[in-house]
């Protein structure tokens, strides 16, 4: 049998599968998230139902988004697992995870991501954050340090301040790559994502928060008095309470929520 066969099935590179293999390891990641009778769970990327089976024992039913058909239909035909999941056959990166919302019953959303797609797939998450209670993922273990980081740390940056300007960012545990097959190149965390319930100082429009990040970080080795040269002059974050002289990775959050406000107010020079 070959070293990327799990279960019977051939790992798909493209569809960044990496099945967990171990019972205990499983386990400390059910309790992590411990799932629960009558929550809204919903799991992306069941695969071949490594978490989901243990969640199915404690929760009962939940919804699953699975894009590789070869697994969704190996999971409709399940013999235990297949009544109690409704099986959603799409790209999580285009599913509208509002349908499966309910008021009463926030989302509680969890999966081991494909790491290729694992930040875009989060910032598609985060769009739907009024509906979710918590999220649980593995990702690649660096990903997880940049968006737990503070400032004045190496890996502080836009990853950092958009995750962390929309919700409670916890490090839960560290997974290597034993616990996989095939194993990844890469050490894996799994990460807890609380959505903030209110924003206690927030931005008139996310997109100049992005913009702002986009350009300190884009070049994180000059001043802000340089990479914001276009943005907002020096004079400007002076105003604001900005040292200009400061690195992009000294800027605390508020810092850029208070750059990213001014330039939403900033009246749009005349054009001619
Ligand atoms: N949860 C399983 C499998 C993890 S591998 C386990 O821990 O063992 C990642 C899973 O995500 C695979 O099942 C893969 O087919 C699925 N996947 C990959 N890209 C996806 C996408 N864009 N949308 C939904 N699922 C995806």
């Amino acid at each position: 049998m070959s070293k990327n066969s799990h279960l019977g099935h051939q790992a798909k590179k493209r569809f960044g599968q990496n099945f967990l293999n171990n019972d205990a390891v499983i386990s400390n990641i059910v309790d992590a998230i411990n799932p629960e009778p009558g929550e809204n769970l919903v799991e992306i990327g069941p695969g071949l139902g490594a978490l989901t089976e243990p969640v199915v024992e404690r929760a009962g039913d939940l919804a699953v988004v699975e894009l590789d058909r070869d697994l969704a239909h190996r999971l409709r035909h399940h013999p235990f697992l297949a009544k109690h999941l409704t099986i959603h056959e799409i790209d999580a990166l285009k599913f509208d995870f509002a349908q499966l919302s309910d008021v009463d019953n926030p989302l509680r959303i969890f999966g081991n991501l494909p790491y290729n797609i694992s930040t875009p797939l989060i910032f598609h998450l985060l769009t739907f954050k009024d509906k979710v209670k918590d999220m649980h993922f593995m990702l690649q273990k660096e990903v997880v340090q940049r968006m737990a980081a503070g400032e004045n740390c190496k890996a502080y940056g836009r990853l950092s301040i958009m995750t962390q300007y929309q919700c409670q960012v916890i490090p839960v545990m560290e997974i290597g790559p034993e616990h996989f097959t095939p194993a990844p190149k890469v050490d894996s965390a799994i990460v807890r994502l609380i959505p903030h319930k209110e924003i206690k100082h927030p931005v008139k429009d996310l997109k100049f928060l992005n913009q702002v990040c986009l350009t300190a970080f884009n070049q994180r080795r000059k001043t802000i008095r340089n990479s914001f040269k276009k943005l907002v002059s020096a004079d400007e974050l002076e105003q604001l309470g900005i040292d200009p002289s400061l690195r992009p990775e000294n800027i605390s959050l508020e810092q850029y929520v208070n750059i990213a406000n001014f330039i939403a107010d900033r009246p749009n020079e005349p054009t001619e």
